[in-house]
């Protein structure tokens, strides 16, 4: 029997569309890079995410091509968002913080036909430019009276008059809801970055499950402040959550230090936001040298890296802050579990209640997960026995951009992503990280490369073998330690080996210390053994 009921694609801008309409006064702000406050609302946003895409069609873009971002939380990176994919353009935002060469490599093996960028990023764009030969325009985010008097890159255009030449007559597409609307690049375990590419499907999907109440519980009275930066897994969805519940949002632009953020958070009366465990003790430690509380901030996602426990309760008990621990990954886009009680556990004593808040919680409905044992069967929801956690959704991965190769793994018939991440769940599904088999290192939210970072070693006339392990860290969670061999005989020293990093990698990514050892444990296939060096510099103090 064939139901009877209407279909319509899920696409990304049918969310902007329906904020315009039903909220089309509501306000977007935000912190711009040229210094001051913008603000426009739902109606305006969408309007000039029409010109937008017609700008881009009149640059000469197809279907299918990708659209570039180097850009902060903003509303012109917002209609960036909304232009690119709902003209089927493809959005690909670029992490700045990346090494110049890891920017360029990410840009053409994406493709990148028209790369946008901030006015803070003209300087590293002029490096870049002539190492990009697939980029056709190169849009500046800015408006006339800010654009450079010179510039070294060819025909640089100015994103407010590409705007403004256009009359916004034109109407939003309909197409296949599972095309490509966006790509993220992830570092991965191993060689080149990966792109995840997400269809219209799978974002809307993903937007509607953040929302819940039990999930993000985004809604109309909520306004939003994304900390998370838009290159980072598209701010964790709220670009797209925030107008499909009508939210006010609020953009937070470069300034991402305690002092503007709490200023931020004030003056536009932010009630929820949401960003890794780095940035709140920026915002906690401003707070308490200055005496200052929140007055209306009421929760807050904290995810990317394990949010300590006493970063919670200081943000509940001190500040009047709900912490809502999330778990997920770019593979993701990037939603997989977030920690919320449910009413059997609204009485238990409050110790039991923050140690299941304290964990990275439950799927939200789209996700499912088991944890695999080291003989390939699932382990027990017991809380206790751990395994390798794999997933399947709606919104998870089933290959990358220009690879081949399925990163999927069966089990009992069935396709599950491998997160890389090891972890117990128990009876009532509250799911716990309590390891890492993937090598990366992730300090404040974000990657550094272990192989990137073992090649660099390895080029050194005078190490033998070097491995880069991830040390506790009290501000950035997690650091890197290199763990080096020397060749019989050579004298080399921390200090020349470090200086050895500068120039090589970005300045943040260089490891905190080296020590060096006699033997690198192996595996009997000859692979470095990195949980047993984990384990032997658990207690390693890094200077
Ligand atoms: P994002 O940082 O945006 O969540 P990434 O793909 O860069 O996405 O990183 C995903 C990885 O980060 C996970 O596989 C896991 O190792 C780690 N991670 C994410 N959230 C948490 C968390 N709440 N607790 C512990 N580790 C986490």
């Amino acid at each position: 029997l064939s139901a009877r009921m209407m279909t319509m694609p899920l696409t990304i801008s049918s969310l902007l569309v329906h904020a315009a309409r039903h909220s089309g006064d509501t306000e977007i702000v935000s912190k711009r890079v040229e210094g001051d406050l913008h603000r426009y609302t739902y109606r305006d946003a969408e309007r000039r995410s029409r010109q937008l895409a017609q700008a881009l069609a009149r640059l000469g873009t197809q279907p299918g091509d990708r659209i570039g971002t180097l850009a902060w939380n903003g509303y012109r990176h917002f209609e960036l968002y909304y232009g690119s994919s709902g003209s089927r353009r493809v959005l690909h935002t670029i992490n700045p913080r990346l090494f110049p060469e890891q920017i360029a490599w990410i840009i053409n093996d994406a493709q990148d036909r028209v790369l946008c960028f901030d006015l803070n990023f003209l300087p590293l764009i002029e490096k870049l430019a002539p190492h990009l030969p697939g980029v056709r325009h190169f849009v500046l985010m800015t408006d006339q009276a800010n654009m450079p008097a010179s510039t070294t890159i060819p025909d640089l255009l100015c994103y407010e008059a590409l705007v403004e030449a256009e009359n916004g007559a034109w109407a939003w597409p309909e197409f296949d809801e599972n095309e490509a609307a966006c790509i993220c690049y992830t570092s991965g375990t191993t060689g080149h970055p990966k792109g995840a590419v997400y269809s219209h499907r799978s974002t809307v999907l993903h937007a509607f499950a953040s929302a819940l109440p039990d999930a993000m519980a985004c809604s109309s009275s909520d306004t939003i402040l994304p900390v998370v930066p838009m290159f980072h897994v598209n701010a964790w969805g709220l670009p797209y959550s925030g107008p499909l519940v009508g939210a006010r949002l609020v953009f937070p632009g470069p300034h991402l230090d305690g002092k503007s953020l709490h200023a931020l958070f004030e003056s536009e009366r932010v009630t929820f936001s949401a960003g890794v465990p780095t940035i709140w003790l920026g915002v906690i430690n401003h707070m308490k040298q200055n005496g200052l509380q929140l007055s209306t901030l009421r929760r807050t996602v904290i995810g990317g890296s394990a949010c300590p426990p006493a970063m919670m309760r200081t943000l509940e008990d001190d500040f009047g802050v709900e912490v809502l621990h999330a778990w997920g990954m770019t593979e993701l886009s990037p939603l997989g579990t977030l920690s919320r009680l449910k009413a059997k556990h609204r009485d238990l004593p409050p110790e039991q209640r923050h140690r299941l808040l304290e964990k990275q919680g439950r799927a939200i409905y789209g996700i499912d997960m088991e944890i695999i044992g080291a003989s390939g069967q699932r382990q027990p929801w017991d809380g206790r026995s751990t395994g390798d956690l794999v997933v399947r959704g709606h919104w998870v991965v089933s290959g990358y951009l220009n690879r081949e190769e399925s990163p999927l793994q069966q089990l009992d018939g069935q396709a599950w992503f491998p997160t890389g991440d090891v972890a117990s769940i128990d009876a009532d599904g509250f799911m716990q990280i309590t390891d890492r088999s993937k090598d990366v290192i992730k300090s404040g939210g974000e990657w550094i490369s272990s192989i990137e970072l073992e090649n660099v070693a390895m080029a050194h006339p005078d190490v033998l073998e070097a491995a880069a392990i991830a040390c506790h860290h009290p501000k950035w969670d997690e650091r890197p330690l290199l763990v080096v061999v020397r060749k019989p005989g050579r004298e080399l020293s921390r200090e020349q080996l470090l200086a050895f990093y500068e120039g090589r990698i970005a300045k943040w990514q260089i490891p905190d210390d080296v020590v060096f050892v006699d033997e690198i444990p192996h595996t009997a296939t000859g692979k470095m053994l990195k949980a047993r060096l984990r384990e032997m510099f658990r207690e390693h103090r890094l200077p």
